[in-house]
Formats: structure tokens, sequence, C-alpha cells
């Protein structure tokens, strides 16, 4: 057996010092925490802090026991200009960080240094290597972060260069070719970091890239084809302005295309296919809706709609898949949809684990309800548990758990006794459980809400399976289904373990809407525990 030596590329993560530069981002301790240990944990080479000394988290977290197993990176600026190493109090606390590696940030277009930093082309370059000097002699790895690279070497190639040179001949490890605007393009990236390596081995190359012309990833492996060997960018592509670099995006790129094959990252298989997950995670510790559409990880990425597709699906799933789902922890999904014919339907019946001979037929006659509350506006495709259900009930597998007899929701707007204007929701359910009648009321900040509290107060037997279940996530929209405008209710659901389904009602009246789709995703959630009837 032959051996083949890959070459090895290096992934640096910059999700909590760059991504934390996010309009809406803030990082606790915890969250910074957490998300190192995550990259840790799924291969990736260096994680970025922050700034230690700069703010008190960053500091904290410099101070924290991490015991990670990756090379911890501190982030901040080379000496100012004039000042001695000794003698500047921002270098002294990034050089007392409690880090693997310092990432040094300096100026590398002459234009900047004239204008930004006030001082010579000369002096910014003995602050770059006055500062790698002074990390190596405390024994940091170091890397030099050259801001503006791009624009400063269509500018003044040479001094570009030289400030590259300089940290790399005082030993830095890195030097970091950053597109800090984000505005150059894959073959503008490809050609300059092709005559870079000319200079510095591409195995001290590094690229930065930011995404304001969506070209970030393409920029990335743009500078991979020219030699650099290091990537620097963030979960989610997480960053200010258009983000940075999407890792979650370059991470299977690099692993399953043939092109990338003659490199190693330190990103198992098996941890490929957690990436998903971590995906997720983030968005979860951000409060965001997960992009669907998001390549790779997204809900959609491995999603097809129409039947044709889906029967060739069925037979061959590679026909119609750039890579295999698994591979990244994603899932294959024929949608239900109108144009999708009995073949979708067989599908989904066998992801969610119903046995039904492909000629039954209540198959056909599952379609045509499929496609007639279509046409009234539900939408199974983003509700795969309200799906699911129709699918069990049209097949006669859904006990009848409970029946709500009626509801009742009050709202009042009033004066409260400090003159306050307040709105006070009230509602009240009623509901057979069995032989009995179990009346329960809530309030609630809106109706919406007081309806599921009440709901979900009291359900006798059943309450046991219901107490932790969450409401995530709660969208509205309009519909013009032709003869009247209705609205449309998606409820996302979380329980106990951590599992989230959709579930969607449809009505002329917000209210009737939202209590269709509550009472799937409770309903749901008892077929899902196997509670008995
Ligand atoms: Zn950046």
């Amino acid at each position: 057996m032959r051996t083949v030596i890959r070459e090895r590329l290096y992934l640096f993560d910059t999700t909590l010092r760059d991504g934390a530069q996010t309009n809406g981002v803030d990082f606790t301790l915890h969250d910074k925490l957490a998300i190192a240990g995550m990259l840790a944990e799924l291969g990736i080479d260096y994680v970025e802090g922050g700034y230690p000394g700069a703010n008190p988290i960053d500091s904290e977290l410099f101070a924290a026991d991490r015991k990670l197993d990756t090379t911890f990176t501190a982030f901040g600026m080379t000496r100012r200009p004039g000042r001695s190493t000794s003698n500047d109090p921002g270098l002294a606390a990034l050089l007392e960080a409690r880090a693997d590696a310092i990432c040094f940030v300096a100026k590398s277009w002459d234009y900047h240094v004239h204008v930004a930093l006030e001082t010579t082309l000369e002096e910014n370059l003995a602050s770059i290597r006055d500062s790698v000097r002074a990390a190596k002699a405390k024994g940091r790895e170091v890397l030099l972060d050259c801001e503006h690279f791009f624009d400063g070497y269509k500018a003044n190639p040479s001094y570009a260069l030289a400030c590259a040179q300089a940290a790399y001949e005082e030993g830095a490890r890195w030097v970091v070719l950053c597109d800090t605007n984000g505005g150059t393009l894959p073959h503008e990236v490809e050609a300059i970091v092709r005559e870079v390596v000319k200079h510095i081995p591409g195995d001290h190359v590094a690229i930065h890239a930011h995404n304001d012309t969506e070209q970030a990833v393409a920029n990335s492996l743009a500078a991979v084809r020219a030699g650099a060997r290091q990537i620097q960018g963030t979960l989610n592509g997480l960053g200010e302005r258009c983000g940075n670099a999407n890792l979650i995006s370059i991470i299977p790129t690099l692993k399953l295309k043939p092109e990338f094959a003659a490199f190693e990252i330190g990103v198992s298989d098996e941890k490929l296919k957690s990436l998903a997950q971590v995906s997720r995670t983030l968005d979860e510790m951000l409060n965001r809706a997960p992009n669907r559409h998001a390549p790779y990880v997204g809900e959609s990425a491995f999603v097809t709609k129409a039947g044709i597709h889906a029967s060739a699906i069925l037979k061959e799933p590679a026909t119609y898949e750039h890579v295999p789902p698994a591979a990244i922890g994603n899932r294959r999904q024929v949608l239900v949809s109108e144009q999708g014919g009995r073949a979708n339907v067989l599908f989904e019946l066998d992801r969610i684990g119903i046995a039904v001979d492909k000629d039954d037929p209540r198959v056909p006659r599952l379609l045509d309800v499929i496609k007639e509350r279509q046409t009234a506006g539900y939408a199974y495709e983003a509700a795969d548990a309200s799906f699911e259900l129709l699918a069990r009930r049209a097949l006669g597998k859904v006990p009848n758990f409970f029946d709500v007899g009626k509801f009742d929701v009050h709202v009042e707007h009033r004066i409260n006794a400090k003159g306050e204007r307040i709105t006070v929701t009230l509602a009240v359910v009623k509901v057979r459980v069995g032989n009995d009648d179990l009346i329960s009321a809530a309030e609630g900040n809106g109706p919406v809400n007081a309806l599921d509290l009440a709901l979900r107060k009291d359900l006798g037997k059943y309450q046991k399976y219901i107490d932790r279940l969450k409401l995530t996530d709660y969208r509205v929209r309009i519909l013009n289904t032709g003869t009247e405008a209705v609205t449309r209710v998606l409820i996302e659901s979380e329980d106990e373990n951590g599992e989230h389904w959709t579930t969607v009602g449809v009505s002329p009246n917000i209210i009737d809407a939202s209590f269709q789709a509550l009472m799937d995703s409770i309903v749901y959630k008892l077929v899902k525990a196997g509670a008995p009837a």
C-alpha cells in the first residue's frame, strides 16, 4: 500500500474576535468559553479569543483556566509609533495574556501608515519587527495581520510586501493577508498571493477574507490554490458588515471536493458530521433563526421539490446531490408540495417511519388531502410535524388524546391604577380528557400566549408529557388565496430533549390559526412520546 502524504492546511477561527464585531452580537464570558470549546472539539487549529486588556470579558477569558486543545490566540496592536516595546501598556497587556499565540495587527498600506498612523513607512516596519521580536521573546507563536494587504499591494506592492517580510524574517509563524474592506475579487487574490509566495513560503501565509462582494469563501480558496496554507474565518460567516469567510462552508468544501483532496485539515470525517449541529448551536446562542438556505448545513440544502426529481432521488440519491448530506450531519428531504406526486409522499412516509405499501389506496387519498390543504394555505414543507400528523391520521394512526370543547380569549385594553395604558389578555379553555372535563384559565402577554398557557395548564394524565414543551418561534403571514385573505401561523416547538418541530394552522382568524398550530404541536409531542390513548 502506498501512503499518500497530504499537505497540512490550517484553520483559524475568529468568531470570538472579528465575529464579535457583528451588530447585535454580544458574547458573554460563558458564550465565549462554550464557543471556544466547540471549535477546539471540531478540530480548528487556532481559536482567536479577543483583545486581552481591551475589555473585561476578554481579560477574564484569557485569565480563565481553559484547557482547550487548540492554539488559543490573543489579538492586539503592534507597538505604537514613537514608543519602545517596554513603554507601551497595550502591548504589555497583550504580552502578559495567557495565550499560546499572539496575532498582531499592523498597517501594510502606505496610505494608511501616513494618514491613520501619522508616521513614516520605516517606523511602521520597525514597529512590526520590534513587536514580533518581543512576543517571540515571551515564547509565543506569532502571527501578523497585514491590514488592507490587497488594497495596499495594489497601491504599493513593494511596501505591502516589505511589511509581510519584516514579520516573517523576524520569526512570525504566519503572515496573514487581510482583505479588510472585503472588495477584492478571487482572481486578484489568486494573482497577488502567487506573487507573495515567491518571497514568503506559502506554509507561512494565511488568508483573512471579508465578504463584502459575497466572495470571502471563494477568495479563501483562491488563496489556497495560489499557495497560502492557513484560512481564517468565522462560524456561519459571522462578522461586521457582510461578514467574514464562512468556515462552515469552507470546511466541507476542503473535506469533500476532489480539488482539495491533497490537503489535510484538523477536522476529521467523524467531526465533519457534527458541522450542521455546530452551525445551529451558534445560531441558538445568538437567538437567531438558522438560515434554511445555508450551503451544506441549511435545512433546505438537500431538499428536492419536483415530482420527477423525487422519483429519481428514491432510485439513486447521488443524482441530485453534490455531496452526501449525512457527511456534514444534514439530511435529505423531499418536499411534499403541489408539484409532488405519489413518490414524494412515499418518500416522506418512509422517512418518518410509516411503513405503507406503494399501491395502498390510502396514499392517493392522502395526496388529494395534501393538495387541497396546500391550496387553502397550509405549508407542509415548513411544517414537518403537521405533515406527519396529517399522514398518520390518513392512515388511522393517531389516538384521540383529548378534545377541546371550547375556548374563549378576552383582550382588554384599559388604564390601570397608576394611570398607565395596559393590555390584559385572559384565555379560558375547556378540555375533555377521557371522562373528565377540565377547565383552565391563564393570563398572557397576548392572545396566543394566553391561549397556549391555558391549553397546556391542565391536560390531566397527559400533563407530564408536555410540561417541558416550549414554543421557540411564532411566525405569521397573511395569504391571499383568491377569494379571501387568510392567516397562516407557523409555530416552532422544542422539548426537553432539544428536539424541534414545526406545526401550521390556517384560518381567516389569527387566533384560530394559532390554535390549530398549538394543538398540532401538543398532539405531535404526545405521539412522539408514545402517550397512551
Ligand atoms: Zn477581519
